[in-house]
């Protein structure tokens, strides 16, 4: 539909980045186009609203980027999902493997109540893998997980097929 050719339009393939062969998706001519970029939060804050989500959390580092407006616009609370190392509260963390070797991602230990029910928000889903841990942290903050919104889903790396055993019921949508 419109919204989706016109975000599209604007995700530019950079070859051979961040290693040979690899075509990484650059979100950035998106982040600088106003329209596009109010069209994205204004979609991502519907979902938001749906799903009757009471908090945004953000996958470091473009999941700041797009997740913190929609928590604006949507009026619910933001939630960093860092790099483990950066936040300086106590924290609960993920680990989770990468292609070679191994990942982290924290929350902070009160970021989190039981009521709440949290949308996950990245840019771009590709093996799953980083999506995975968030929700299994979220979880394990004591909080539901209403939906996962990025907004490109890479489909020949599987990242949804991981995921479905994860999520049971809950969506997974890239707009
Ligand atoms: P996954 O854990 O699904 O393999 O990788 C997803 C994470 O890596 C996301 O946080 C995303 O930001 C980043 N990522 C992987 N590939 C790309 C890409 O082509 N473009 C962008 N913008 N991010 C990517």
């Amino acid at each position: 539909e419109q919204l989706r050719s016109l975000l599209i339009s604007r995700i530019r393939d950079v070859a051979d980045y961040p290693k040979p062969g690899v075509t990484f998706k650059d979100i950035t001519p998106l982040l600088a186009d106003p329209l596009a970029f109010t069209a994205l939060t204004d979609a991502l804050a519907n979902r938001c609203a749906e799903y009757g989500a009471t908090k945004i959390v953000g996958l470091e580092a473009r999941g700041f980027i797009l997740g913190a407006p929609v928590a604006v616009r949507a009026g619910v609370g933001f939630v960093p999902a860092r790099k483990a190392g950066k936040l300086p509260g106590p924290t609960l963390g993920q680990n989770y493997a990468l292609e070679y070797g191994a990942a982290e991602i924290e929350i902070h230990a009160d970021a989190l109540s039981a009521g709440d029910r949290v949308l996950v928000v990245d840019d771009v889903l590709a093996t799953g893998g980083t999506a995975e841990a968030s929700v299994e942290l979220v979880r394990r903050a004591g909080a539901q997980v209403a939906g996962v919104c990025v907004l490109l889903e890479l489909g020949f790396l599987g990242g949804r097929e991981r995921l479905a055993p994860v999520l049971g019921a809950v969506p997974l949508d890239a707009l």
